[in-house]
């Protein structure tokens, strides 16, 4: 563990999934692998606990993935975690306006070729062929653009595909958000056509999905995971990473010896100084509710016969997202840094609103409810601070950097994270 061992090992700190994404990577390789977190799990950002105030296993927030994310499928296969995550047979997005109480959904079509925006019974309601068309500003996009900069807000299309599209994609709002970022999204998905474009959730949550399988694997080949274990501080010596230093001890490294540190950037600033990080971030508020049965889902496509989604698109409310899983409705609210200030009793009431509404209930009978802040859910997706994301290779010749921030080339998500852990492993050079 201190660098005696005659293979070099590989220090990983953090254990979100850019953490795991590394350690898998060099496990497969057959490399030695420690693993330091500073919480009590694995996970961060996506993370599932046991709360006992609903009795249930919930998800710090809802995570929606796509077929698109390449990285993530490639990880789950590698750690054999079984059909872990629900994919209907077709792309399908119901949305519901909270204001008109009108719904429809999003299908993207077969192929490349976008023909449901020619049919207006395929498009969303209210809009014209184009309306879509004048998104295609966006494949000029440059780093420096933001979203509004490149779309109309005036445009029909704004309030029910492209705002919540944008802060979907970026938790940004949109007058700051990068459209570059937001061209990468739609070029790794609607460009690619509905196979790339299945929405992806977890089945029974972030934790048996993406993390208990990795740490299972991890174990099988040996790997060591510290929970509980912060880093303070990191001792620089010619060049060089010489010893991590923890609150309860200090790793002096071997000379062979890697480490890659794969936090949020708040964290790297403080232990790198020198190194521009985008440090500016936004909050995602999830709320979680238990009714006192799974309710009636009245957003199925039973129309086209298609396996029905486990999740529902909102506009006009509060909420961006509701997700069912048995008994809990979940609700997402993304850019919500403002919302992020109000007491959680607050943000249950407006939440539980949306939801009352959304699934025909009572409003009166407000159940148990949790809610969680995520304060810096994900950086601020600016044109400004994609000039700050560095990639794997740091100044130092034995440290690497992991994160859905580092220069993945997309916006902070789960795929990002897994790419970039890959990048890192890929990167390292061991004898
Ligand atoms: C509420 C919410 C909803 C989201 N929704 C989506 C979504 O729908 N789709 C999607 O793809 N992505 C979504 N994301 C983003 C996704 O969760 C993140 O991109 C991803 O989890 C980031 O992983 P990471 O490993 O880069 O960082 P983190 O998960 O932050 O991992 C960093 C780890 O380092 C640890 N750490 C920090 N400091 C130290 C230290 N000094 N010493 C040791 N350990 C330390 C932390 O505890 C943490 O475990 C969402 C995020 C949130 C919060």
């Amino acid at each position: 563990m201190t660098g005696t061992t005659s293979r070099p090992r590989v220090h990983i700190v953090g254990a979100g999934l850019a953490g795991l994404s590394a350690a898998v990577r060099l496990a497969e390789r057959g490399h030695p692998v420690t693993i330091y977190e500073a919480t009590a799990n694995a996970g961060g950002r996506c993370r599932s606990f046991h709360d006992a105030k609903l009795d249930r296993l919930i998800d710090n927030g809802n995570h929606l993935m796509m077929t698109a994310n390449t990285a993530v499928l490639d990880y789950l296969k590698l750690i054999d975690a079984g059909p872990v995550l629900t994919e209907p047979a077709r792309a399908s997005y119901p949305f519901l306006d909270l204001t008109s109480s009108r719904s429809w959904h999003l299908r993207p079509s077969r192929g490349r070729f976008p023909w449901w925006i020619f049919d207006p019974k395929q498009r969303i309601p209210g809009t014209g062929t184009l309306d879509y068309l004048k998104g295609l500003r966006l494949g000029f996009a440059g780093k420096n653009d933001r979203v509004t900069d490149c779309l109309d807000r005036e445009n029909p299309l704004w309030r029910t595909f492209w705002e919540p599209l944008v802060v979907a994609a970026l938790n940004t709002p949109p007058e700051e958000a990068s459209a570059y970022l937001l061209r990468r999204v739609l070029t790794e998905t609607f460009a690619k056509g509905e196979a790339a474009c299945r929405p992806l959730v977890a089945r029974e949550g972030l934790g048996p999905a993406l993390v208990d399988p990795a740490l299972r694997f991890l174990q099988h080949r040996g790997a060591g995971l510290r929970l509980g274990q912060r880093l303070r501080r990191l001792d620089l010596t010619d060049g060089r990473v010489a010893a991590l230093d923890f609150a309860q001890e200090t790793i002096a490294l071997g000379h062979n010896d890697r480490v890659i540190l794969a936090l949020p950037p708040q964290a790297i600033q403080t232990l790198l100084p020198g190194v521009d990080v985008p440090l500016d971030s936004h909050a995602i508020v999830n709320a979680h509710i238990r009714l006192n049965q799974a309710p009636a889902w009245p957003f199925g496509n039973a129309d086209e016969a298609l396996p029905e989604v486990p999740f529902l698109g909102l506009v006009g409310g509060t909420a961006d997202w509701l997700f069912l899983r048995g008994d809990v409705v979940s609700l997402t609210v993304s850019a919500a840094s403002r919302l992020a200030e109000s007491p959680n009793d607050a943000i249950a009431a407006r939440l539980w609103a949306d939801t009352a509404k959304a699934l025909r209930l009572d409003p009166a009978e407000q159940p148990p409810i949790r809610v969680i802040n995520e304060k810096r859910a994900t950086f601020a997706q600016t044109p400004a601070a994609l000039h700050r994301r560095p990639g794997p290779q740091s100044a130092w010749g034995n440290l690497l950097l992991a994160g859905d921030w580092t220069d993945t080339g997309l916006p902070a998500t789960i795929e990002s994270a897994i790419r970039s852990g890959e990048a890192a492993a890929k990167a390292l050079t061991l004898p």
